[in-house]
């Protein structure tokens, strides 16, 4: 019986989400303290809440992220879940040259390796928009999927590279709807209620198709304590649905991948 892939993923973005907008944030404690909630506060709270429900979630972390808190980096490999790559200091893709875009992947890489004992093999870059080259240099560097296109309602293998991507969409995410800071202009709050309809009402659509769903959700937003009700509401919701699972990335894109998954990332496995 087909079942409908539900996964979780969390962008733990902490200070770099403004440290890469402006570097002189690092010169704004409030600011600072605005991303430092994510890493420090919302992720403990989030991995308890993916323990209680028993459910393994796909986490994207900025190198800079691994190298500033390497215990909670470790932790979320050490609970089962799988670490991926999400820029070094959440540079976006589309605004560094070719040199310094493999040279920030690299460094990214390396950062989560010397955390977690693997290299990453699933990217989402930073702010979902990629450079004309990222496509090939993920592939050059062993990388197994990409989570950022939107042209898709399903998994699938990328036409111009041998790469898996992994749909997602902004009405999949809590950043739409959660995101504020005064270095935003424009961004407006919304209830979780009006969060948790939409994606409800996507796990409904979607799941009568031969598609997936992505959800991608930020510690330092959906890791307060009231943006984690609606979290633990979509996940209710899921699982008063028949047929639904939750996945890993990494897990889904094996299923789809032309190439078999290399032993090296048993490691990634829960310890028995
Ligand atoms: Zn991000």
């Amino acid at each position: 019986v087909p079942t409908f892939p539900v996964v979780l993923t969390f962008d733990v973005d902490g200070e770099t989400m403004w440290l890469n907008r402006d570097p002189a944030s690092v010169d704004q404690p409030i600011t600072m303290s605005q991303g430092r909630y994510g890493p420090t506060v919302g992720l403990p709270r989030i991995l308890a809440l993916l323990d209680s429900e028993d459910i393994r979630a796909t986490f994207f972390v900025p190198g800079w992220i691994a190298d500033h808190y390497p215990d909670a980096v470790a932790e979320i490999g050490q609970r089962g879940h799988e670490v991926a790559h999400h820029g070094y200091r959440h540079e976006w893709p589309q605004r560094l040259d070719p040199e310094e875009e493999q040279a920030l992947l690299l460094r990214g890489i390396e950062a989560i390796r010397a955390v977690v004992g693997y290299q990453p093999v699933g990217y989402r870059a930073p702010g979902w928009e990629l450079s004309p080259t990222t496509l090939s240099l993920l592939v050059r560097h062993g990388f197994r999927y990409s989570s950022n296109f939107m042209d898709r309602d399903g998994p699938y293998v990328h036409d111009q590279e041998p790469i898996v991507e992994l749909p997602v969409s902004w009405s999949l995410a809590d950043s739409t709807f959660f995101r504020y800071g005064m270095q935003l202009p424009g961004a407006r709050m919304a209830t979780n209620d009006e969060a948790v309809s939409i994606w409800c009402g996507e796990l409904d659509a979607l799941s009568a198709e031969d598609a997936c769903l992505v959800l991608t959700l930020h510690p330092e937003l959906s890791g307060r304590p009231y943006r984690l009700a609606a979290l633990r509401a979509f996940i209710e919701y899921a699982r008063r649905k028949p047929g639904i699972r939750f996945v890993r990335a990494i897990d889904l894109a094996d299923e789809v991948s032309p190439h078999p998954r290399p032993p090296v990332l048993d490691s990634m496995e829960r310890a028995p």
